[in-house]
């Protein structure tokens, strides 16, 4: 699942290849991903693409005075492709930039779209958290007063965005905090320690194209290279390599959860 560097990934490629293009046609071929209060999307037609931007796992796509609001989930990718290129399987949307045509591909179909002329229109953007980019440790620690596990809580998008599993599990490691402990009992200390490792892991993480990992390779010809730096995600029954104690797997609220349970007390 593309999470915030694989996002940015994405934005960032997308930008280098089509700012200032023009869109000149549109093709919806899968109408069920663009979100029922979604403005039509054929007014994007004659517009120019002004910026891209990213907010926690959002692409938001700036064309004049319109957003589109593009949000990846399990397996959304674009792809660039020449206008004459063959239409293929799960390719649902085609946006036509003159002889550019940008597909966006999903093969779960659980990637949404939305147009709007005011970003807090679309309800799941609106109530994102914010980054840890720009949250501080009070705030952060505000939002933490639950029974909930740490886990569970840093993963909630409202309480702060951009983390998905692979980061938090490797934040938690780097912040040395067991994934069980709960919110509340998280201190201030901690809570630095989370935004500390949050922005250093995210910013290494997207200076190397994101994760490539199971499901998702990053679309565009870019491949992810943070697996190479992952400290315990997906490394269970391994050597910590700090302590040399085994990383284990357990789930919390549904998802895996690796960790030492030496480092991580
Ligand atoms: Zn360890």
């Amino acid at each position: 699942m593309p999470e915030l560097p694989e996002v940015r990934t994405v934005a960032k490629v997308l930008k280098r290849n089509l700012l200032n293009k023009k869109i000149t046609n549109i093709k919806i071929i899968y109408p069920k991903i663009i979100e029922p209060n979604s403005l039509d999307f054929n007014n994007l037609i004659g517009k120019r693409l002004t910026d891209i931007s990213t907010k926690g796992k959002f692409l938001i796509f700036k064309f004049e005075d319109l957003y589109l609001i593009s949000h990846l989930r399990m397996e959304g990718k674009y792809f660039i492709k020449s206008l004459n290129d063959k239409v293929e399987k799960h390719e649902h949307i085609i946006f036509e930039f003159g002889d550019l045509s940008v597909r966006y591909h999903d093969t779960r179909k659980f990637g949404r779209m939305m147009l709007t002329k005011n970003l807090n229109d679309y309800n799941s953007l609106a109530k994102l958290g914010k980054e840890p980019f720009e949250i501080n440790k009070e705030e952060l620690k505000n939002k933490l007063k639950s029974k909930l596990p740490i886990k569970e809580l840093l993963l909630d998008q409202s309480i702060m965005s951009g983390l998905g599993n692979i980061y938090v599990n490797e934040v938690l490691f780097a912040s040395k905090i067991n994934p069980l402990k709960k919110g509340e009992d998280i201190s201030l200390d901690n809570c630095q320690s989370i935004i500390d490792n949050s922005v250093v892991i995210l910013n290494k993480a997207i200076e190397y194209g994101g994760t490539t990992i199971k499901s998702y390779t990053s679309s565009l010809g870019v491949i992810g290279q943070y697996q190479n730096f992952l400290m315990v995600h997906k490394r269970e029954d391994k050597e910590c390599k700090v302590c040399g104690s085994t990383i284990i797997n357990i789930k919390v609220g549904g998802r895996s959860t690796y960790y030492c349970p030496k480092c991580q007390k």
